[in-house]
């Protein structure tokens, strides 16, 4: 299949909308003087000065990421978290009630949160039981309403990868877009998809601050994508949907990759350690490879544990009940100090 007509999928009401101006976007040179935007010309109320909007393009954080991630500037949307481009992408190209999205549990639970806030109908396409993608099951599930299919890769919360060239099959043959979130793809060996959109305009590449770069707090997300996805998503998005205190935050960050990937050499040998520690324990039946900051353990009795923990101090996220990963925990990668505690507390349950 050739390339995917953008315009062709998005919806018609939103081709022709004309979006909010701010006084940002009608004068964007500089200036000594500004009395356009209704600001408080006399500063803020607290220690800090944030009486001034932000960018609402934060071109600053685009020319950053723009060299980091060898891509384009008119190529990266950034979000309020990768939460935000994920409902725009709904809002974007689904028409309630008509079009729909395919997901494929086991999965981050936003996708179809976002879908049913929009009222767009979720289609589910089980991964296989070692994780991997049903293609023909999801090619039988696409039909002429299907706009977008979310992909997680590496995958939470089962921690593991997706084969790429099982995406890549869904890439070539679906006419619409296909999301690969990689919020954890600085764990990961695997390469990220980034290089690919040049070759499939229907690719949208998710990634986020919220990991890796430690900072959940800021809520700043990055989507990568062709100008065209990028283009509709600017077009209706809150004007200034990333605070000042958040791009600042964020471009400081840009300015210290290398302690990134500190912090990530860090969490892998964290992760090797709780790896060996936990496959030593009894109450513990299996542990899923993991390409994040998270591992997916199997367990004789989750929910006892679950309490136990809580009773200990310890928060873990109970994933027993979600399909695929019954009897399982998923515990993200702490400290040594709060993975021996963690080790401790279940060596005595
Ligand atoms: C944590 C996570 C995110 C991050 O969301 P933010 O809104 O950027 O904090 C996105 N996708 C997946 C799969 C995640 O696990």
């Amino acid at each position: 299949m050739g390339k995917v007509e953008i315009s062709a999928l998005i919806r018609p009401h939103l081709i022709d909308m004309k979006p909010y101006a701010s006084a940002r976007d009608e004068f964007t040179g500089k200036s000594e003087v500004y009395l356009d935007a209704n600001e408080n010309s006399l500063g803020s109320v607290g220690v800090r000065d944030l009486s001034r909007y932000p960018d609402p393009h934060q071109h600053e954080i685009k020319k950053k990421l723009s060299s980091l991630k060898q891509i384009a500037a008119d190529q990266i949307f950034i979000g309020n978290g990768s939460d935000e481009p994920i409902d725009l992408l709904i809002r974007a190209f689904c028409e309630p009630l008509k079009n729909e999205i395919i997901i494929l549990p086991p999965t981050y639970g936003m996708y179809e949160v976002s879908a049913n806030v929009n009222n767009v109908p979720v289609k589910k396409v089980p991964l296989t039981a070692d994780f991997q993608l049903d293609v023909a099951a999801i090619e039988e599930a696409i039909n002429s309403h299907t706009k977008l299919i979310f992909t997680c890769n590496p995958n939470n919360p089962t921690g593991t990868r997706i084969a790429d060239t099982e995406v890549i099959k869904i890439l070539e043959n679906f006419n619409g877009l296909v999301i690969v979130d990689e919020a954890y793809i600085d764990f990961s060996e695997k390469e990220s998809f980034i290089g690919l959109i040049e070759q499939y305009n229907n690719l949208v590449v998710l990634q986020t601050f919220s990991k890796a770069w430690g900072l959940a707090a800021a809520r700043v997300g990055m989507l990568y994508g062709s100008t065209e996805v990028v283009e509709i998503l600017n077009k209706i998005k809150p004007p200034y949907n990333v605070n000042e205190m958040s791009q600042e935050a964020v471009i400081y960050a840009l300015q210290n990759e290398q302690q990134k990937q500190a912090f990530v050499d860090e969490i892998l040998n964290e992760r090797a350690y709780l790896h060996t520690e936990l496959a030593s324990l009894t109450t513990v039946q299996s542990i899923y490879p993991s390409d994040t900051n998270f591992l997916l353990v199997r367990v004789t009795e989750p929910d006892k544990l679950y309490h136990y923990l809580i009773d200990k101090g310890i928060i873990v996220r109970n994933r027993s009940k979600v399909l695929l990963c019954e009897g399982c925990l998923r515990i993200t990668v702490g400290t040594r100090q709060e993975n021996e505690r963690l080790i401790k507390a279940i060596k005595s349950f």
